[in-house]
């Protein structure tokens, strides 16, 4: 029956369902396998000062080196991870390799994203204070990055988790902001210490006046309740030019780099310290 008066239906509904569905359970098995095979990699990008250009701090992202399918960014499997229980083995992968490998890097922070799924596990923050201590990594030295959603989200559990992070001496960076709900009023009552302003209002800065209206606001109200600002995805001069003029502590883009593997984030630290500038760095004028 199915085969006959259902077919049309059957065609165009179920079969793009069921493929969808088959291939989220593929993307999940091989993500599972990748994690405990140690497919999955890490790369640095340097977090700058805006007045010296010097880098502060590197943010984790994660790649995964697919045997067959090569190299797959987050936005193909993250999403799938944080539909199912991976995500919190992924964000606690990510959070033990990114320590282990920076534990030597003189100074700097290191930034990792967390999803709001893995705050929610219970003990979550204990466990992460665990893992520190066992790496031999300060938890001064770390930052969690969280996203609108999980700060949102944190009434309960999570809320509590980033209470305990934070009074370990990790610091809690909000990420993407301005691309949700949340207003900086809201975010005051909350563990950050930090807003990351979304690169979608840093790519503007310079093209439409909306856009520096709106980084100049959130940058003054921003530091006028004590929080450091951070604009992502800066690519150019001119974008970082705007943001001196508002007063924006930190920056991250293209600009001062891509993301790095870490021998590559040890050598830029290394010439950093060697006295190289940033403005040397980019050509600028040499004092
Ligand atoms: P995000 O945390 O907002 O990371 C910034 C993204 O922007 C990164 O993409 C980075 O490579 C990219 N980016 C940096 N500078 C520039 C720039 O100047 N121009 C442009 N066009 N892009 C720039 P990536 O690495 O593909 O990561 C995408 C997202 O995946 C991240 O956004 C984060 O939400 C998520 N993600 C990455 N690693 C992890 C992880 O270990 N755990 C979790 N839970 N999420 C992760
Ligand atoms: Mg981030
Ligand atoms: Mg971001
Ligand atoms: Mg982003």
């Amino acid at each position: 029956r199915a085969k006959t008066e259902g077919r049309a239906g059957f065609r165009i509904f179920e079969p793009s369902l069921e493929v969808e569905m088959r291939k989220r359970r593929q993307v999940e098995q091989e993500l599972a396998e990748g994690i405990s095979k140690d497919h999955l990699t890490l790369v640095f990008q340097p977090q700058v000062d805006v007045e010296s250009e010097r880098i502060i701090g590197f943010e984790t992202l994660v790649r995964w080196n697919h045997p067959v399918r090569g190299l797959i960014l987050p936005e193909a499997f993250i999403p799938v991870a944080e539909r199912s229980r991976l995500i919190n083995r992924l964000d606690a992968w990510v959070l033990r390799k990114a320590c282990t490998l920076a534990r030597d890097l003189p100074e700097v922070t290191i930034s990792v994203n967390m999803s709001a799924a893995s705050l929610r596990e219970p003990d979550i923050a204990e466990r992460m204070i665990a893992v520190l201590a066992q790496v031999g990594f300060d938890p001064d030295r770390l930052e969690v990055e969280i996203t609108e959603s999980a700060v949102f989200q944190s009434e309960g559990r999570a809320h509590e988790a980033l209470l305990r992070l934070r009074d370990a001496g990790v610091r809690i960076a909000l990420d993407d902001f301005g691309t949700g709900h949340a207003s900086l009023v809201h975010i005051r009552s909350m563990p950050v210490t930090k807003i990351k302003i979304d690169r979608s209002f840093i790519m503007n800065l310079g093209i439409e006046r909306d856009a520096a209206a709106i980084v100049e606001y959130v940058v003054r109200l921003g530091r006028s309740l004590g929080m450091v600002l951070t604009a992502e995805g800066v690519e150019t001069r001119e974008q970082l030019r705007f943001l001196r003029a508002f007063g924006t502590q930190q920056a991250q883009g293209y600009l001062f780099s891509p993301p790095v593997p870490i021998e590559e984030a040890q050598r830029l630290l290394a010439a950093q310290s060697a006295g190289q500038t940033g403005a040397e760095r980019h050509g600028g004028p040499t004092p």
